[in-house]
């Protein structure tokens, strides 16, 4: 027969040793964020959709709708539009559709890029129960961001 003296006793050390983890625990410092609330900076490595690269001097975007990352694709899920504007030696870039629910991050299309004009953004904020929200445009995606940076600047600059 067990002995109720030494299993209170074993309880209570059982008890301790839990309390001390959880203590030890709780002064620890904290690795997750309350998303969606918070948000983290991925690190450099990380693979979101693909974005489009803007040229730092003219703010313009830097593909000249070549379509050769299109055809690089192994998942079909690029296509790219271009217009070739007055005064211009080559075109730009006017629709750059990518199908997000198809691709696989491989990278081939970023590779494939000899002119830097694409990147993998650290966006993770994409999910949706809506499939057409991963059909991005990213060329209408990069001019709206540069809108609302413009109206940022602007904002900041008020007296
Ligand atoms: S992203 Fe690069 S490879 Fe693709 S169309 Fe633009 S310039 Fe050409
Ligand atoms: S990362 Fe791969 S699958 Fe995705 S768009 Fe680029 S080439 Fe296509």
């Amino acid at each position: 027969m067990k002995n109720p003296i030494v299993e209170v006793v074993k309880g209570f050390g059982s008890l301790l040793t839990g309390l001390r983890i959880t203590l030890g625990q709780f002064f620890k410092r904290s690795v997750t964020v309350q998303y969606p609330h918070e948000s983290i900076q991925m690190p450099a490595r990380f693979r979101g959709h693909i974005e489009l690269v803007r040229d730092p001097e003219s703010g313009k975007p830097i593909c000249f709708a070549c379509k050769v990352c299109e055809k690089t694709c192994p998942s079909d899920c690029i296509s790219v539009e271009g217009l070739k504007l007055e005064g211009e030696k080559r075109k730009s870039v006017s629709e750059f559709r990518l199908d997000f629910t198809k691709c696989s991050l491989c990278g081939s299309c970023v590779d494939a890029c000899k002119s830097g004009a694409i990147r993998f953004s650290r966006d993770y904020n994409l999910a949706s129960t809506n499939r057409e929200d991963f059909i991005l445009d990213l060329f209408k995606k990069l001019e709206t961001e540069k809108v609302v940076t413009e109206k940022v600047a602007t904002e900041e600059t008020k007296p």
